[in-house]
């Protein structure tokens, strides 16, 4: 057994509200009416985990998560609107419209074993103490309490300190840690790009030994991870991480490859990020698809030029080369399906944004559902390659107007008589680009006379 590290004592620090900056101004007012329910009805009630860093921090939390020592039937007893989720340890979901507050009994770290094919955890999270369950968390940092009926801070790990000092340490030796779940490596890269932090020596030397460790996490999880490493404006610095550390050569070897050839830490990769990273995160027509296409765009690139000198002059496909670009994620993150050929039709599109759009071809093209991502890509490229932006702008303010049109009127009567036209033949709302319209249109067809044959079978 080594569970041992965690029977370390840390100093218990608890800051009175005089001498922290957490309001509760600041804090999600249906986690505020749990914590004030939890504690009045006798229990201990926590703010806990990323909102109190957050809040500290004086940045806005994307969620407040709860902890208290009521057990799951207590919570639900509490709150109507509670659902208990989980087989191996029951979180409470308190659900507000489309908002859930996530409430989970303190518990302390499975005991873990080391063995020849790693670290497991022996027995299913058990519920434990308020130190307990500040110590199975992952950074200091993240391990914080805040109070709801003394308004203090609570620190059982030395996050403040660490706060204090922009650094990312692992509660207990990395060693073990990382070993038990290698997503964490992850997330000690994702926190310190998105905070600006530095990551701890000890954490540091843990990651560069135990990277390839990161192949046994459920591969869903470790997608999750890598895109959520885009969010935050923080890409670049959180993708060179990924390479620096090593983790890149085991999740995206293509692109780690690429970065080694083309120059490392001057490699052109950086250029592209940096430009994603000017882009607010949550714009329309930002994606995981724009994202991957984005990361991926150097190598096609090079994929490009190869097939161009090859060609002899003769078109290259350039679908086919962006699918082949996006392989290797496809393959060792397998992101989704929609977000793999989203990003390959983008770069393939790409050279249409070349000449300034003109009505006919260009009415269909900005119809495309893809449209919104092709310009936002396109725009990332602009500003990497600090390229002029006139055509980029006269697409979108032509976007605008052909929005306005069809808003105007929906029945689709616009100067495009060929597609009006179409459009009315198949009685379709919004018109559709031309290479999908055809098969579709046949198949909206068939299904009318499917549903009124079945419809009329039915009645
Ligand atoms: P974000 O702002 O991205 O939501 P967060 O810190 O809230 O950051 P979550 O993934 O929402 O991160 O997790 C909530 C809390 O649960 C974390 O702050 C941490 O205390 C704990 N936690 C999450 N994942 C792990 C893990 N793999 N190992 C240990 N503790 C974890
Ligand atoms: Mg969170």
């Amino acid at each position: 057994m080594i569970g041992s590290f965690f029977k370390k004592k840390n100093k218990l620090v608890v800051r009175k509200r005089s001498e922290h900056c957490i309001s509760r101004a600041n804090i999600d007012p249906d986690a505020l009416k749990v914590l004030y329910r939890l504690a009045n009805a006798g229990y201990t009630a926590y703010l806990v985990g990323g909102s109190v860093r957050d809040l500290l921090l004086g940045r806005v939390p994307k969620d407040f998560d709860i902890g208290t020592d009521a057990r799951p039937n207590q919570i639900r007893r509490l709150f109507r609107n509670c659902f208990l989720i989980g087989k191996r340890f029951r979180l409470a979901h308190i659900v507000f419209g489309r908002k859930v507050i996530e409430t989970s009994t303190f518990r302390r770290q499975p005991e873990t074993c080391d063995s020849d094919n790693g670290v497991y955890q022996t027995e299913d999270n058990t519920f434990g103490t308020p130190e307990e369950d500040a110590k199975r968390r992952d950074f200091t940092v993240n391990g914080l309490f805040y109070d709801i009926k003394t308004f203090s801070v609570i620190d059982y790990v030395g996050g403040l300190d660490d706060l204090a000092r922009k650094t990312i340490r692992s509660i207990g030796d990395p060693d073990i840690r990382f070993r038990e779940d290698p997503v964490r490596m992850m997330r000690a890269i994702k926190f310190a790009s998105r905070l600006d932090f530095l990551i701890d020596r000890a954490s540091q030397k843990a990651i560069l030994e135990h990277h390839a460790d990161i192949l046994n996490a459920s591969v869903p999880r470790v997608c999750e991870e890598v895109f959520r490493l885009f969010s935050y404006n923080s890409s670049s610095a959180a993708f060179k991480m990924l390479w620096e550390y090593k983790l890149m050569q085991d999740l995206l070897p293509d692109i780690h490859q690429y970065i080694e050839d083309s120059g490392g830490q001057k490699s052109v990769l950086w250029k592209y990020l940096a430009a994603l990273d000017t882009l607010p995160s949550d714009e329309d027509g930002m994606s995981n698809g724009v994202r991957m296409a984005v990361l991926h765009y150097p190598i096609f690139l090079e994929l490009l030029k190869k097939a161009q000198a090859a060609s002899s002059g003769k078109r290259v496909n350039r679908q086919q080369l962006a699918r082949q670009a996006l392989q290797s994620a496809a393959n060792s993150l397998r992101i989704p399906k929609a977000c793999f050929y989203t990003a390959a039709t983008l770069m393939d599109v790409q050279r249409r944004f070349t000449e300034p759009p003109r009505k006919g071809r260009a009415q269909r093209f900005v119809m495309n559902p893809v449209f919104p991502e092709a310009l936002t890509f396109q725009r990332v490229l602009t500003i990497a390659e600090q390229k002029d932006s006139d055509k980029l702008d006269q697409w979108l303010e032509f976007y605008k107007q052909e929005n306005a049109s069809r808003r105007r009127s929906p029945r689709f009567e616009s100067n495009d008589t060929d597609s009006a036209d179409k459009a009315n033949d198949s009685a379709e709302p919004e018109p559709v680009p031309q290479r999908q319209r055809r098969p579709r249109r046949r198949k909206t067809r068939t299904n009318q006379s499917q549903t009124t044959r079945q419809s009329g079978k039915g009645s």
